[in-house]
């Protein structure tokens, strides 16, 4: 009997592949023209390219995602530095610096001045492990120091950035989850990757063709609003499309959005074609060839602002950091206005798990219970985790 996966973001494609590659016939069903879901690429007509829906940035340690590229053969298709740097720049001090993990387990990094974060002490460090100790449903901004330069400039960004959650509401689990499989395993577990070309051209379209290479069958365009209880499924459509689709189901409720500017115009990429940003609006700058294409995670706070607003502060604080014309360029304000499920501890405990009441159903997606914040690696993770389920059913 045929499986059917129902959504083709990156938890039902991670599902597809893994049950095609097990011999099983697939059916994917996707509402939308093209698969992608969240992370996705399209043509700009503005900025006359193509761009993506928002900068991604994985890191070595994602095991799930880095695997799901190598079955599709597109490995090759994510960039970044040749070791764990992460350039900054801090808008209050206009200073340029640069974390700098050596690759091994221990962390020697932090006893160089010139390796860890300005302001620093190496004893400083030691607050990972408080971090490491909490209780997951601790509340993140309780746990980290105050009024201190490591909270500040390094651990809240990498927070804001990897729940897309304000720390004063984050639950801690998701963030340990991160770190004890990148940082606390080392530099080489923490190498920055991204998309060399765009999302879609390194997540999706290889899916999409191994797919249909492979015999898979995929529709666009179909939108599922009824659930066959007697055919195998897995569902990796959005919470709230999954709780419209399965009476009962809890699921989060409640959201961030992600803001992201392109800006026409380019800067050297640097060491390692990347930037964070403290103490401003922006958090994360990524030189594309074509674009300058800024990152803002848990954007909630500034839903108030109006995007031409947003934009001229952004560029602002770019021409702070780079030389660029003071003359704002051809630009694009995208928002994604429920990027990833809100971090709270009350929303951790309204993930479900994959498996549901009808063993036929099996349930994917970056908002389950997989552990991890709200990301490619988890939903990469939720989809492999749902197809073995099936994959164990007697065809
Ligand atoms: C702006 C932005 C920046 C991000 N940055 C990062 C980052 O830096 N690093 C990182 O790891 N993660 C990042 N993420 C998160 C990452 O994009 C998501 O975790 C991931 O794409 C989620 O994949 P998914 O398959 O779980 O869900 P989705 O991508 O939402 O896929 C669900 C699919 O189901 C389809 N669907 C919905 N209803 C139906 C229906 N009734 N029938 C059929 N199909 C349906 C949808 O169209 C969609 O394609 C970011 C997300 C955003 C939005």
């Amino acid at each position: 009997m045929s499986v059917h996966v129902i959504g083709a973001g990156l938890a039902g494609l991670a599902a597809a592949c893994l049950l095609t590659e097990s011999g099983r016939h697939v059916i994917v069903s996707e509402s939308a023209p093209a698969a992608g879901g969240r992370a996705r690429s399209y043509f700009d007509k503005i900025l006359d390219c193509r761009v993506d829906n928002g900068n991604h940035l994985l890191l070595s340690g994602n095991l799930a995602a880095l695997n799901y590229l190598n079955r599709l053969g597109a490995r090759r298709a994510l960039t970044g530095p040749a070791s764990a740097v992460f350039p900054f720049y801090d808008f209050t001090t206009s200073r340029h610096w640069t974390l700098r993990l050596n690759d091994g387990r221990f962390p020697w990094w932090v006893l160089r001045r010139r390796h860890r974060v300005p302001g620093t002490r190496a004893l400083d460090y030691l607050a990972l492990n408080r971090l490491r100790r909490a209780r997951p449903h601790d509340i993140l901004g309780t746990i980290l120091p105050r009024n201190n330069p490591l909270t500040r400039n390094f651990l809240e960004p990498l927070a804001i950035s990897a729940l897309n959650t304000m720390p004063d509401e984050a639950a801690c689990g998701p963030l340990q989850a991160v770190l004890e499989e990148t940082m606390a395993l080392g530099g080489a577990a923490s190498l920055p990757r991204y998309a060399r070309i765009g999302l879609s051209e390194t997540f999706i379209d290889p899916a999409v063709d191994w797919l249909r290479t492979h015999g898979a069958t995929l529709h666009f365009g179909r939108r599922v609003t009824v659930l066959d209880a007697n055919m195998p499924t897995i569902l990796a459509v959005p919470p709230w499309v999954a709780a419209e689709l399965v009476p009962g189901l809890v699921v989060p409720d409640q959201f961030e959005s992600i803001c992201n500017l392109h800006f026409k115009a380019s800067i050297p990429p640097g060491e390692a074609g990347f930037w964070g940003f403290t103490g401003g609006l922006s958090e994360w700058a990524f030189a594309r060839p074509e674009l300058l294409s800024v990152t803002i995670s848990a954007a909630n706070r500034y839903a108030a602002l109006d995007n031409a607003e947003i934009a001229a502060r952004v560029w602002a604080e770019l021409g702070q950091a780079f030389t660029l014309p003071a003359a704002i360029p051809a630009h694009r304000v995208l928002w994604e206005r429920r990027a990833t499920i809100l971090g709270t501890p009350e929303q951790q405990t309204r993930r479900p798990r994959a498996i549901t009441a009808n063993p036929n159903l099996v349930l994917a997606g970056d908002w389950t219970d997989t552990g991890l914040p709200a990301t490619i690696e988890g939903a990469i993770r939720s989809g492999n985790e749902a197809a073995t389920i099936l994959m164990k059913l007697p065809e």
